[in-house]
């Protein structure tokens, strides 16, 4: 693509915008915490805050350039591919900016119909397919990147794995956007979810396993003309940059010993490569929530939007560590006193009632994803004291 059409590293409108995207996005009363070393009390309730939590640098550089999009291409048509990042209340904003949203058709893929020869695109965080890009580049629409650089290095391990005719053992989710971008850059890759996942794939390679119930789990989750007999002799394993990362360890061990296993360790060269590509802000943010359930919390809320990756591992350490953890994408989500509508870690949302404790003490900790703003943690601190007051429990 010209050069002239494709913005990478920024647009040149950052000081335009800094001032704008404070005032959307960042809250005193974060800061105050911050400075306090992460506590805040306030009557009967103290708030652990954990140390590293909300918008990380790409989200941060991502949305930025958005705002810097508009500011550049006032007068143009901009549309974003599907959404920027995974927070609702980031994308509503840019909504009412006037950009627009790429919308899914009824078989959930993306209708790009609707884009004109010349309109402004603008790639969200997670980064987009090599067909989007083709089709996109066809179109001639300028194209704004904002792949954050910790997505594009895994697309370089996968290549890396291409080059070497390895099979690109991918640790995410197959419809997450991130893990779609990904496997587009292999051409034989396959997505496994969980350890439970990755421990059949192992059996199926340990014990020559029944291809056709492969391709009956799998078939979705591999690339076209997948055959795991062949497939599955050489692999190397990278992930999607939010998942647990004790997850994707404990899934790269089990198939360094598998291949040790079946190919002696003398050949573990020819048949197994790992690279953790796990990104620094999410396992900050991993670290930060592992420090947090070391306090004797009575609960924890995990803010951040429900399709959001890194945000639901949050909720799932304080779950592994028996702390009642409650997945909420906004402050609305603590309905009352007595009830609160939340995420579950399979994905549904459940409304739980007695979700805060009867105790004259209570002690909440509070994290948000990295998609998620400061301001938007504050409204919910905002909230469950003024459900507190509500209680009578504080004046
Ligand atoms: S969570 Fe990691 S990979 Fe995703 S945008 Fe932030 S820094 Fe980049």
């Amino acid at each position: 693509m010209k050069r002239e059409n494709y913005f990478r590293g920024g647009i040149g409108f950052k000081e335009e915008v800094v001032e704008e995207f404070k005032g959307y996005y960042e809250s005193k009363l974060v800061k105050k915490i911050k400075d306090s070393g992460g506590l805040y009390k306030v009557g009967n309730v103290t708030i652990h805050l954990a140390q590293e939590f909300g918008f990380c640098w790409g989200v941060d550089k991502a949305v930025s350039m958005a705002f810097e999009a508009r500011e550049r291409w006032k007068n143009e048509t901009i549309w974003i591919t599907n959404e920027i990042i995974h927070n609702p209340l980031v994308n509503k904003n840019l909504k009412d900016k006037g950009i627009k949203f790429i919308e899914l058709d009824e078989n959930g893929e993306k209708d790009f119909s609707p884009i004109q020869k010349g309109e402004v695109v603008i790639l969200p965080a997670f980064g987009a397919s090599i067909e989007e890009i083709a089709l996109l580049e066809k179109k001639g629409c300028p194209i704004v990147d904002t792949t954050c650089p910790w997505v594009s290095a895994v697309w370089n391990r996968v290549k890396h794995y291409e080059k070497r005719e390895f099979t690109s053992l991918i640790h995410g989710k197959y419809k997450h956007e991130e893990a779609v971008a990904t496997s587009s850059r292999a051409s034989k890759f396959l997505i496994l979810l969980n350890i439970e996942e990755a421990k059949w794939v192992s059996n199926f390679i340990l014990n020559d396993g029944n291809s056709k119930e492969f391709m009956e789990k799998f078939g979705l989750s591999c690339s076209k003309d997948f055959d795991p007999k062949k497939d599955l002799v050489s692999v190397g394993l990278a992930n999607q940059t939010t998942m647990l990362s004790s997850e994707s360890l404990e899934i790269a061990k089990l198939f360094e010993k598998t291949m040790m296993k079946k190919y002696g360790i003398e050949n573990l060269n020819d048949h197994f490569k790992s690279f953790d590509t796990i990104c620094n802000a999410t396992q900050e943010r991993q670290d930060a929530v592992l420090e947090l359930v070391k306090e004797d919390l009575d609960l924890m809320l995990v803010i951040g939007g429900f399709n959001s990756s890194n945000t639901t591992h949050l909720k799932e350490i304080g779950e592994l560590h028996n702390i009642p953890s409650y997945h909420i994408d906004c402050p609305e989500r603590m309905l009352n006193s007595n009830e609160i509508e939340h995420k579950l870690l399979n994905g549904g949302t459940e409304r739980t009632e007695n979700w805060i404790p009867e105790k004259e003490i209570l002690e909440i900790g509070v994290t948000s994803g990295a998609s998620t703003p400061d301001n938007l943690v504050e409204e919910v601190i905002h909230r469950f004291l003024n459900l507190q007051k509500e209680l009578g429990v504080m004046s």
